[in-house]
């Protein structure tokens, strides 16, 4: 059963990276979504279904336009594949749940934040209210189903998102202090307050933790490998997703055990 379960998982989790890619380059640039269907940046000839298949497409045609066989970005295929290992690995830890459903819309808009973030710098606003929206519904939907009071759900996803705002503007105060400059931008409280209507405020601080981890780890890493100065500008955003995901897939885990450790 699992085998086959998972096989259309991917394929679905590939199918919404597809997307995540369109949504990626033309939401920055001011362009629609849904049309026109895609094309070649190039010659501008528009794609065959089949061409379009995620993954395969590209593996088929060799990486290349089939029409002026200019190069097609390797970043294709390796978005809809990390979606569709995403959609998977969810499905594996929630199975048949509404927090599946839920989590892949929330990676889904972690993914696509991400990714403008690297390009742009920026976190576009259209992305972070509607993902705070979801986050809100999800979790009214999530106490509605569980019979618990979807109320305290409701409370416990604003009460998150307040939280993901002040976190943040505390944040920025205390590396304003430090670095003597703007440490944060405003789309990242908004991505903060999107977390928390998701996480809730204790994963939200468990998330924002481990980010702060992997900004540094990658932060340092970087200035050694680009031997850039230390504290140069670089997108948090992707850093948040990243902690969102482990405190979505291991929050429960990393703070029994946190807690096993001081009792
Ligand atoms: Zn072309």
């Amino acid at each position: 059963m699992l085998v086959p379960a998972s096989l259309i998982v991917f394929a679905l989790g590939a199918s919404i990276g597809s997307f995540i890619n369109v949504v990626v380059y033309r939401l920055p640039a001011g362009l629609s979504v849904v049309y026109p269907p895609s094309r070649c940046p190039r010659c501008l000839n528009e794609l065959k279904a089949y061409d379009n298949v995620p993954v395969l497409g590209w593996l088929w045609l060799k990486g290349r336009c089939r029409y002026c066989k200019s190069k097609i970005s390797m970043r294709y295929p390796v978005v809809e594949t990390i979606t569709g290992l995403l959609f998977l690995l969810i499905f594996w830890v929630f199975q048949y749940s509404p927090q599946t459903i839920g989590y892949w819309i929330f990676c889904s808009w972690l993914l696509a934040l991400s990714l403008i973030d690297f390009d742009t710098m920026t976190l576009p606003n259209p992305l972070t209210k509607s993902g705070l929206m979801l986050g809100v519904l999800f979790q009214t939907v999530l106490g509605f189903m569980q019979s618990t009071s979807f109320i305290n759900h409701l409370i416990g996803a604003i009460v998150g998102a307040v939280v993901g705002i002040w976190l943040f503007d505390a944040i920025s105060f205390i590396g304003s202090i430090i670095f003597q400059k703007e440490a944060m931008g405003g789309g990242d409280a908004k991505l903060a307050a999107m977390m928390g209507a998701w996480l809730g405020w204790r994963h939200l601080l468990l998330a924002v933790f481990i980010s702060c981890i992997v900004g540094v780890v990658a932060g340092g890493s970087g200035a050694v490998l680009e031997r850039r100065k230390w504290g140069k500008k670089m997108p948090f955003g992707p850093c948040l997703a990243l902690g969102s995901l482990i405190t979505l897939l291991g929050g429960e885990m990393i703070i029994s055990s946190y807690l096993r450790l001081f009792p």
